[in-house]
């Protein structure tokens, strides 16, 4: 075969994402929060990665819901991530699960990472944090926080502010420049990218 005859596969950008988002119906209850952009847009470009964290802790679905909960100055101030109703703690199994997902991730050459915002576990920033009865919108997801702490240069977004077209240009960049991709790739999903319909708030 001559060189024109040739196929070069070239392996899309990897990005990992929170699965929910891509319509699997992996939240607590039963449900999804599917993104048609990222879904119908972006996934003909690259390759997703999904992961559900409370899914892969064993919690199932549908599943009781968590939040995020100032811990005790005596036990070091931080956050704990709490079932709601039956008060169970499940932050050393998050956290345990988090740090090693978050190196197999690693080894997977990820180019960027797309979160679920709002979620006491997939949550980027401003995630809810409870004292009582009272909340502050100043936590960061358990295993966000694994994930970022383990991968300090890799580019990661949540879904909300994708939303932004510059914010979401500017990460499409970043997640592109860790791949040398042709050219004419790299222009098609930027031109994808910028035609796309604004999105309901
Ligand atoms: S936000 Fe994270 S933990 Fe919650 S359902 Fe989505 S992927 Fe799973």
């Amino acid at each position: 075969m001559g060189e024109r005859g040739k196929v070069r596969k070239v392996r899309r950008v990897r990005i990992g994402i929170s699965a929910c988002l891509l319509g699997e119906r992996v939240r607590w209850n039963g449900d999804h929060k599917r993104e048609p952009f990222l879904v119908e847009t972006v996934g003909k470009f690259v390759e997703w990665v999904p992961v559900c964290p409370e899914m892969e802790i064993g919690l199932g679905t549908p599943r009781p819901p968590v939040q995020l909960e100032r811990a005790a100055a005596k036990d070091g101030g931080g956050t704990r991530l709490v079932e709601i109703e039956s008060r169970r703690d499940l932050t050393k199994k998050m956290d345990a699960f988090a740090a090693r997902r978050s190196k197999e991730l690693a080894a997977l050459d990820l180019c960027g990472f797309i979160l679920k915002k709002d979620s006491p576990s997939c949550g980027l920033e401003r995630v809810k944090v409870w004292s009582g009865s009272k909340s502050t919108r100043s936590g960061r997801g358990r295993f966000a926080e694994a994930l970022l702490a383990a991968l300090p240069d890799l580019p990661v977004e949540d879904e909300g502010r994708l939303r932004d077209p510059g914010v979401c240009e500017d990460f499409f960049e970043r997640v592109f420049a860790r791949r040398r991709l042709a050219a004419a790739d790299r222009a098609r999903f930027m031109a994808a990218l910028r035609k796309r319909a604004k999105p309901s708030k």
